[in-house]
């Protein structure tokens, strides 16, 4: 990179290039966006910036400020079009300059203006949700500190450092060394904070070399510049600047590129798409963001500048061999470290809006709720191929040649956006039928949770009650011996071939117990497959009979044990495990078990519990230690993700958890798996409980070739908050399956296939 000199001599294009490198190595082909709603505070100001039409005089006001009703009816609407972001918009400390909006403060309760704007923050995110971006100018310290509790991040345009710009001569707190205290305390609050640089307004290339390396090297300082606007001046009818030249689309793109390559990597570049008629050469000058774009209110500072379509954005980033996602106010990489950038009030603020990457949900839909899934596969929503230039396009690329994934390519995977997930959907499909062809398997199945006493304290578990607890969901319960005989018999009246048999860690169990249900069940049928006992109660089970689980696992398969269930694998990363359940065995012992199931000639299955607090790399670490064991002993019959239900469970009750994945991450887990498996794990299981029937159908378009089990009853996703009932009959399954044009076929639990399909 040249000095601001060398910069300054350069063509746009000679400087894009480059720039488009830093990003592309950065920040891969994502571009980003945060669906926001403007709440214009107050529309006074004491400025009197040259360029300005969002201050008004009071005369021109209904009111100084908006009340607290209008306020939040703007964050409802907002919350209600989808959006995460309450971007506050307003003019720098009126009260200094009109009684009028002194007055309305002490009216109302408030010193300033600041503190008004504090109290409308915590207003939104109680009632809505709608995380707070404070766009209230040159604050001081103290000024800032009262905002973070109630915002996710802070912002204030540079604009210049040029001394005595006509734009800036009358406005007090554009003087550039107010403007750069500002920054420097919002470092050292440690405050997520937007900046940026206004362009066209008079100042000349050297003048925004200046203005770039100071906020390279406030961020440099303390790591806080999240992201850099930068936004071309354009002349607006009735301003003092109405009659300025607006900022050249060349100059424009020069001073993106040139932000790019002043800026450290990691600070996102954004250009206002509004702002420009082509937003492809923003792209190819470097930006890495659109900002925020808004579906419900207009642009209050550039009101003139309508807000393209997002079908619109998305088609013009895609067109450009990018992906686009939504964001929250806060970046990722800021969302992800909350103990250093966040206020502890706002963390389960950014928690609840934020998806795996500490990107934004996409959609309204959680598992188990009733809200309907997006269609990700629908070929009329959806961009070209995503070109093998991406990452996502090269990991893919690579399948096709028939290459292993490692851990590296399956967050990568994970990472998919906008065609890419479809992309990745369909080398999923194409693997599904090259290795089990088109059948839909289902087991009837009877699932008999036999107690919800525990002992244990899975954080995410609503099913478990202490054994002395009364609970909202039910009392706790203890199956008698006859009554699993009871309800095997009558499952396999019903066509069942297999029961499920899963429950708490009752204090009383000794081994014996887990024998006796075993018997109890062959006293039912003494055919029927027994699915049983997770590697939680079998390690329990010899431990508190003091035997070697071998011995254990031998004599409950004596007894009439054929497979177990992978529940309780939950994560098998630890770090994860420390906060899901801290005192249950850990991945080793997880994997110990099955290995010693399947070495005295047991079977079992692979489960993953996924979206309540943790990250892709969690998600691929599971992948890669199931898929090594699987290559020692092949005794995995299945991968079955179980997507976290969130709603009643005390982790998220606690406000320490994530709603579940996003539709498309669940979407991705079923397809990643099939790829990452292919060879290993033949068959990838829908939980239609969990992923719902408008749900488990993406997904047999997505990799996966099974429905489970009928359930006949369920009771723990449902004691999760699940709304999906608590059994499905074969014909719910085959309305399912249905519109794909697949048989849909009776499997046993081992993958065989039964004659005819029994009406459950
Ligand atoms: S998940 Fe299982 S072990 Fe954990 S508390 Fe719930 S019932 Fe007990």
């Amino acid at each position: 990179m040249g000095s601001g000199g060398e910069l300054a001599a350069l063509t746009a294009d000679g400087v894009a290039a480059e720039a488009r490198k830093v990003r592309d190595r950065a920040h891969g082909n994502r571009v980003t966006y945060s669906p926001k709603v403007f709440i214009p505070l107050t529309m006074l100001c004491r400025d009197r910036c040259g360029y300005c039409t969002f201050a008004k005089a009071p005369a021109r006001l209904e009111s100084p400020y908006l009340d607290l009703e209008a306020v939040l009816a703007i964050a409802r609407a907002g919350r209600d079009a989808g959006c995460h972001e309450a971007l506050f918009t307003l003019g720098e400390r009126p009260e200094l300059r009109y009684p009028t909006a002194a007055r309305w403060l002490a009216d109302h309760g408030y010193a300033s203006t600041v503190e008004y704007l504090a109290a409308a923050c915590r207003a939104v995110l109680d009632e809505t949700g709608l995380l707070p971006h404070a766009n209230a100018g040159a604050l001081y310290e103290d000024e800032l500190a009262l905002l973070r509790p109630v915002t996710a991040s802070q912002g204030m345009m540079l604009e210049s450092l040029a001394d005595g710009l006509a734009a800036h001569r009358r406005a007090p707190d554009k003087v550039p060394e107010r403007r750069l205290a500002t920054l420097e305390a919002a470092g050292r609050l440690a405050i997520p904070f937007t900046t940026g640089i206004l362009v066209g307004i008079g100042e000349s290339r050297q003048d925004r070399v200046a203005a770039l390396t100071a906020i390279a090297d406030s961020h440099r300082r303390h790591g806080h510049v999240q992201e850099v606007i930068v936004q071309n001046f354009l002349p607006k009818p009735g301003t003092g600047m109405a009659g300025h030249p607006p900022c050249p689309p060349e100059e424009l793109r020069w001073s993106i590129a040139v932000a790019r390559l002043l800026l450290p990597a990691e600070v996102h570049v954004q250009a206002p798409p509004n702002l420009s008629d082509d937003l492809g050469p923003l792209l190819s000058a470097g930006i890495d963001d659109w900002g925020g774009v808004s579906p419900v209110t207009a642009d209050h500072v550039n009101p003139e500048r309508a807000w393209p379509a997002l079908d619109l954005l998305r088609q013009a980033t895609e067109a450009a061999g990018h992906t686009l996602a939504p964001r929250l106010t806060v970046y990722p990489e800021y969302a992800l470290e909350p103990d250093r950038w966040l206020d502890p009030a706002m963390h389960f603020f950014v928690l609840d809006a934020s998806d795996a990457e500490g990107l934004a949900r996409d959609a309204a839909w959680c598992s188990g709720g009733e809200a309907l899934p997006p269609d990700l596969l629908d070929p009329g929503r959806i961009g070209p191929r995503a070109g093998a230039a991406s990452a996502v396009g090269e990991v893919l690329a690579g399948v096709g040649l028939g290459q292993e994934v490692g851990a590296e390519e399956i967050v990568t995977l994970f990472g998919a956006r906008g065609s890419e997930v479809n992309d990745v959907a369909e080398v999923a499909d194409a693997l599904r039928a090259e290795v089990v062809g088109d059948d839909v398997t289902f087991v009837i199945n009877r699932n008999i949770n036999y107690t919800n006493v525990c002992t244990f304290k899975c954080r995410f578990c609503a099913f478990s009650k202490g054994p002395l607890s009364l609970n909202l969901r039910g009392d706790p319960y203890l199956l008698e011996l006859d009554e699993v005989t009871r309800r095997v018999a009558e499952a396999e009246s019903l066509g069942a071939t297999e029961v499920c048999l899963q429950g708490g860690i009752h204090p009383k169990f000794d081994g014996d117990y887990y024998i006796d249900v075993i018997k109890a069940v062959r006293a039912g049928s003494d055919r029927i497959h027994i699915h049983a006992f997770t590697a939680l109660e079998v390690t329990e089970g010899a431990r508190r009979l003091g035997v070697p689980l071998a011995d254990y696992l031998l004599r409950l398969k004596e007894a009439g044990l054929k497979t177990l269930p992978g529940t309780a694998a939950e994560i098998l990363d630890d770090d994860v495990r420390a906060i899901l359940c801290p005192d249950k065995i850990n991945t080793e012992q997880w994997l110990e078990a099955h290995r010693t199931a399947h070495a005295v000639g047991l079977r079992s299955n692979i489960t993953i519990m996924f979206g309540a607090v943790e990250q892709p790399a969690a998600w691929a670490r599971h992948m890669m230690v199931t898929r090594a064991l699987q290559r020692e002993t092949g005794g995995f019959t299945e991968f079955v993700p179980l997507p976290f239900v969130h709603m009643a469970t005390p982790l998220y009750l606690q406000r320490r958890a994530r709603r579940g994945p996003t539709f498309r991450e669940a979407l991705l887990m079923h397809a990643v798996a099939r790829i990452a498996y292919r060879g290993d794990i033949d068959n990838i299981q829908v939980s239609w409980v969990k992923m719902g029937p408008a749900g488990a159908r993406q997904l047999l378009r997505a990799g996966a070739n099974d429905m489970g089990g009928t359930l006949m009853d369920e009771n723990i996703s449902r004691a999760a908050g699940a709304s999906h009932g608590q059994g499905m009959g074969v014909e719910e399954l085959a309305a399912v399956v249905a519109p794909l044009s697949r048989p849909l076929v009776q499997r046993t639990t081992l993958y065989g296939r039964v004659a005819t399909p029994t009406p459950a």
